[in-house]
């Protein structure tokens, strides 16, 4: 027998199915991982098919070495899923069955399932303990002291502590090692309580329209606090009793607990869940008891869409607008496409979620593509918190300049006072920044695009992103003449500071890209935060997205003008969204909640529309402009990025790719509504040089168009250059 093997090396060349031989006493099957020859190496690599013929030459072929699991890890419906993704995506092979197995398989790392664990042994007192170990040995007590807290594996303990320490404790008899076969749970301890709710009218009509439509695809629309997670669980309820399985999605791992608990309350271990942020051992876990159908529901953040589970009934993608479901950097995806892709081969169901869908989503969904679920009320009697709009050009005109507006630091102070909790939250995107007039709101925008221009302060220039055109920084506003120009960006630091001076001795935590470099922080701040430790959290997006703390009933937008004149047809989209939902954090339980949004641009219809939660408005007029403009959902942005560490080489490369984009355009008299060869905005990172080719064309093309990129960019692939394709990219830098 021939088994079709696509080898765990990622490289361009060798992204090919390979023949092998199945010897006899050998049993593979598709989906098996297999050891195999290749060149003078053995490899891992992926059974994808079996046949009885190959098309090569039968004593060329080599053998399979051997089976590596003892399980299939890949099934029919992920091999699809692959060549899907493939297709849709332009990925390798083994890109994509990398996405569907635990990293630690790979390689062979995988760690035993019965594992050592080790505990304080029972009956010695603390002072018995003590006598045994000298004082001077830290690390001993240190880690007697963790054990207190309860067992844990071996593997993890000599990891912290090393196995000196280990070894020295199970010599004295202060601790025990046994054999656990238990698999690792990831957030054992979190506190599940079932709290049992009758769902509203409107929430079961939602429930039957997602499962018994005829549509695969819903628009769950509901406002903040309107009772979707109840929605979710209770689909997901009817589809495991017809023994289906589910895949609940949220955006961000520091939400996962949140919503494992609910889920973990109502169906109690069926529950795994897959994201980054745990460890190897538990993620391989929680695979595991997916594959096995020991737990039927995944909830997780993106990558939880590649879930092992079998006859998926639901897909859930809570906070559907949510940029991180696209991943961005290789392998590139949509979790939206991902998740279609697999209710349409269950025959299951997609729900996608959001107080503020993406334009593109509730288009489709009016379109009736999706079918359009709402859940327009809040289940609280408490409205929405108030949003108050303040002029930030007014201040500056009354002489503040500083970061705080008057009636924020008014209203913090208050806050404070009162003991309860603040959160400022400051807009932060990318390296970019903008060029603004203080005095009149005055915004620096390309002629010929209408997008706002990012300030480069390397070459103190102004770019524009969508078509590289490059303008003189502004010395004077050309509308009003002032001087104070400002391109500048608030900081989270210099806010801690100022406000350090304003409020000394009160408790204040920062969270940012810098302050969570470690995946645990994010948790102990909001841990810390939640626990009244500080009663002022100052952060970035990080904090923007579903957290719930009771007390806070005050949020401060610094500067919500930074993501408005971001470079980007989808700012004011973003903007809009992230308003909603910072806002959303205030005023949650018993307490009233004010918001302070600060801005240069009081009147900017964003904020007219945000101030009243008026989705339904904002999403009219945006979707109006995307229209005029020509922008996507109503055209199809492509990039082509080459990037590479000579310059020369990438920029030949971006030139050739060039050459025959341009022909097959003309040929083809598919007329691109704008097709440039530039360099990137961030002409480089990370010593390497960065060259795009940057196209919008009419959607209708969107498909035939992207194919004939790939095969373009396959005929160019150089040497020392790396090139991929985007569609609609989230970030144009
Ligand atoms: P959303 O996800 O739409 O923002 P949540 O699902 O967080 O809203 O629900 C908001 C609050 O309403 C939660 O505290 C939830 O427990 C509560 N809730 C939801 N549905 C019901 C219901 N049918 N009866 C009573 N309380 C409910
Ligand atoms: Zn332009
Ligand atoms: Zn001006």
């Amino acid at each position: 027998m021939i088994c079709k093997v696509i080898v765990d090396i990622s490289n361009g060349e060798v992204d090919r199915i390979f023949d092998y031989v199945v010897p006899d006493g050998l049993e593979v099957n598709k989906g098996d991982r297999v050891l195999v020859p290749f060149g003078n190496k053995k490899l891992e690599g992926f059974c994808i098919d079996t046949a009885e013929k190959s098309d090569y030459d039968l004593s060329k072929l080599k053998p399979v070495i051997s089976k590596l699991d003892e399980f299939s890890c890949i099934s029919e419906e992920m091999l699809a899923l692959m060549r899907f993704m493939k297709e849709k995506f332009y990925l390798r092979y083994i890109d994509c069955l990398r996405l569907f197995i635990p990293g630690q398989m790979r390689g062979g790392r995988v760690r035993e399932l019965k594992r050592i664990y080790i505990e304080l042994a029972s009956g010695l007192t603390d002072e018995e303990r003590k006598a045994l170990i000298p004082a001077r040995a830290r690390r001993q007590l240190e880690l007697v002291e963790k054990l207190k807290e309860g067992g844990e594996y071996l593997s993890v303990v000599t990891e912290e502590f090393g196995a000196a320490t280990v070894n020295a404790l199970v010599e004295k008899g202060v601790v025990n090692k046994t054999d656990k076969p238990v698999y690792r749970k990831p957030y054992d301890a979190l506190k599940c309580e079932e709290d049992k709710v009758r769902l509203t009218p409107s929430q079961q009509s939602a429930v039957d329209k997602i499962l018994n439509g005829e549509k695969t695809v819903s628009l769950l629309y509901g406002v903040t606090g309107s009772g979707k997670t109840e929605v979710y669980m209770n689909a997901i309820e009817r589809v495991l009793a017809e023994g289906k399985t589910a895949i609940m999605l949220v955006p961000e791992i520091s939400l996962t607990p949140q919503m494992l608990r609910n889920f973990r309350a109502r169906f109690s271990s069926g529950v795994a869940m897959l994201h980054s942020g745990l460890s190897q051992g538990e993620r391989y876990d929680e695979w595991k008891r997916l594959l096995t159908g020991e737990a039927r529901i995944v909830v997780g953040a993106r990558s939880a869409v590649f879930a092992p589970l079998k006859n998926v009934g639901l897909i859930v993608i809570d906070e559907e607008h949510d940029a991180s479901y696209f991943s961005e950097s290789n392998p590139r995806y949509n979790t939206a496409d991902i998740a279609k892709f697999r209710a349409e081969y269950n025959g299951g169901k997609l729900v996608l979620g959001s107080a503020t869908p993406s334009i593109e989503s509730f288009l489709l969904a009016k379109r009736g593509e999706y079918a359009l679920v709402s859940l327009p009320e809040r289940i609280s009697r408490h409205g929405m918190p108030k949003i108050d709009i303040v002029s930030m050009s007014d201040e500056l005109i009354c002489g503040n300049n500083g970061v705080f507006s008057r009636k924020l630091e008014a209203e913090l102070r208050k806050t404070v006072e009162s003991g309860n909790q603040a959160i400022l939250f400051i807009n932060r995107r990318g390296h970019s920044s903008f060029a603004m007039c203080r005095k009149c709101g005055y915004i620096a925008k390309c002629e010929d695009c209408d997008v706002t221009l990012t300030y480069h302060s390397v070459d103190n220039m102004l770019k524009c992103h969508y078509c590289g055109k490059r303008y003189k920084m502004l010395t004077q506003c050309p509308e009003c003449g002032s001087k104070e120009i400002r391109y500048g960006k608030v900081g989270t630091q210099r806010v801690v500071e100022e406000l350090k001076k304003m409020f000394p001795g009160v408790g204040i935590l920062r969270m940012d890209n810098e302050t969570t470099t470690k995946k645990s922080a994010y948790l102990d701040i909001l841990g810390a935060f939640k626990a009244k430790e500080a009663q002022i959290l100052v952060g970035t997006q990080m904090i923007a997205k579903g957290h719930d703390f009771p007390d806070v009933t005050l949020v401060g937008i610094l500067d919500a003008d930074m993501s408005l004149y971001f470079s980007d047809y989808r700012s004011a989209e973003r903007t809009f969204q992230l308003v909603t939902q910072v806002a959303g954090r205030a005023g949650r339980s018993e307490k009233e909640g004010l918001v302070i949004l600060q801005t240069y641009s009081p009147s900017h219809y964003v904020y007219r529309f945000a101030k009243n939660y008026d989705y339904l408005g904002f999403f009219g007029k945006e979707n109006n402009t995307r229209e005029v403009t020509g922008f996507p959902p109503y055209s199809t942005i492509l990039r082509v990025l080459m990037t590479g560490e000579d310059d020369e080489t990438v920029r030949n490369c971006a030139k050739n790719v060039f050459v025959d984009v341009r022909a097959y355009e003309l040929e083809n008299k598919r007329e691109f509504l704008f097709l440039q060869a530039m360099r990137s905005p961030v002409a480089r990172i990370e010593r390497n040089y960065r060259y795009q080719i940057l196209m919008r064309i009419k959607r209708e093309y969107e498909a035939d168009v992207t194919r004939e990129i790939y095969r373009i960019i396959d005929e160019n692939k150089t040497r020392g250059v790396s090139i991929f394709a985007q569609i609609n990219p989230q970030s144009l830098s």
